[in-house]
């Protein structure tokens, strides 16, 4: 059995958490498994590699700081390799490229464009643990490239696909995958099952434990996932294929997004286009539009919403003020925030949105944007009520139990 592990920055937080690695491989080789092990830089380290550039410079080159970046990972890779080896184990560390990583050239955000395992192979037909340094490949020039912050998790699935292995570990300091936050309900349960779908929905409760583009990729490559601590025995939470049994449970999850603005416009010109003209100009922006509203327009006059997160509200206000002929107003709201529910059960369950709708209802919480897909209902409520939204729903859809 061949797996790929990956430990986070905290996993390997220092000397004594590596030696903890160290002895978790140790503990799978012996019970007979090929492992390719990949590693993040120790927990800071890549925020003070970055602090160390930004003394020089307000804007380093992105090829030198991915020069600069990729060095917190190969620290890792060396440590846990020669750790093992002091324990009588047979290891090799290999940098990004020496696992074969080939990605595009965009630095510091690149993307791997194929992977050359032949090296890992040998190795690990030797009998070596192989340990390789996340987060990092190389362009087709041979410069250093870097996949975007928490990319270790994307190196460890990409590797898990080239390798044909049969699972891939995410190790960090949670024990998986939870019904909702458990800092906001207590009573939070951590799953047995997710899917693919389920848990990009999810993204903002696991963008701690998982890199949003890591589980795409694992989607796309079949990769059978497993979020896991690496302080803990605990089973973990497997992220895989949708089966029919999944959709017997309703609801998955319920998850707060606090980062949400709501933009109102008022008396919208209603001419064909108009939309098109106000959000194509967002894109252009890089405003990451989420929900959109329109009513029925009356007397030639519309009313238009929709939400951005609130770090781009200035830049959607800029651009909603260039539309002042075709638009008589805008409201802009901060204190809002978007509680969704998720679950692959609603494909084939009706009532799912209802019993949100009448949960929010029950507290006297008033909803103001609602948006929906297959797997999804979100609501966008007044931020102050965000979490008493979220345990209500966690009651109502006895996520507990
Ligand atoms: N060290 C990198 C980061 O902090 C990559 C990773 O940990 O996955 O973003
Ligand atoms: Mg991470």
């Amino acid at each position: 059995m061949l797996v790929v592990q990956k430990y986070g920055g905290t996993s390997v937080g220092d000397l004594d958490r590596i030696e903890n690695v160290a002895n978790r491989v140790a503990k799978a080789r012996d019970e007979g498994k090929d492992l390719v092990v990949v590693v993040s830089a120790m927990s800071g380290e890549t925020n003070k590699l970055i602090s160390y550039a930004e003394h020089f410079s307000k804007n380093p080159a992105k090829k030198e700081m991915d020069m600069l970046l990729s060095s917190g990972e190969r620290v890792t890779a060396a440590l846990l390799s020669i750790a093992l080896q002091a324990k009588g184990y047979d290891a090799v560390a290999m940098t990004g490229r020496q696992a074969g990583i080939v990605t595009d050239d965009l630095h510091t955000y690149a993307r791997i464009e194929k992977i050359d395992p032949t090296a890992m192979q040998k190795a690990i037909g030797e009998g070596k643990i192989v340990i390789v340094a996340g987060f990092q490949g190389v362009n087709k020039d041979g410069s250093v490239t870097t996949l975007g912050r928490g990319g270790s998790d994307l190196s460890a699935v990409a590797l898990a696909g080239a390798l044909h292995a049969d699972q891939c570990e995410i190790y960090s300091d949670v024990d998986g995958i939870y019904t909702t936050d458990p800092r906001i309900e207590p009573k939070a349960k951590k799953l047995d099952t997710i899917s693919y779908d389920e848990m990009l929905e999810l993204s903002s409760l696991g963008a701690k434990v998982l890199q949003n583009r890591s589980v795409e990729l694992a989607k796309k490559l079949g990769v059978k996932l497993y979020a896991k601590s690496s302080f803990t025995e605990n089973e973990g939470t497997l992220i895989t294929e949708e089966s029919d049994n999944m959709e017997e449970v309703l609801v998955s999850g319920v998850v707060l997004d606090k980062n949400q603005a709501r933009v109102t416009l008022r008396g919208v010109s209603d001419r064909p286009g108009i939309a098109a003209e106000i959000f194509t100009k967002l894109a252009d922006e890089n405003i990451n539009v989420d929900m959109i509203i329109q009513n029925v327009g009356t007397d030639g006059k519309t009313n238009l919403g929709f939400t951005v997160p609130q770090s781009e509200l200035e830049n959607a206000k800029r651009v909603v003020e260039s539309f002042d002929h075709d638009i008589e107003g805008a409201d802009y709201d901060e204190n809002v925030c978007k509680v969704s529910v998720v679950g692959v059960g609603m494909k084939s369950h009706s009532g799912v949105a209802a019993k949100a709708f009448n949960a929010l209802a029950g507290n006297n919480i008033n909803i103001q944007m609602i948006s929906t897909s297959e797997i999804k209902v979100s609501m966008i409520i007044d931020e102050k009520y965000g979490e008493l939204a979220i345990r209500t729903l966690h009651d109502a859809y006895e996520l507990d139990k």
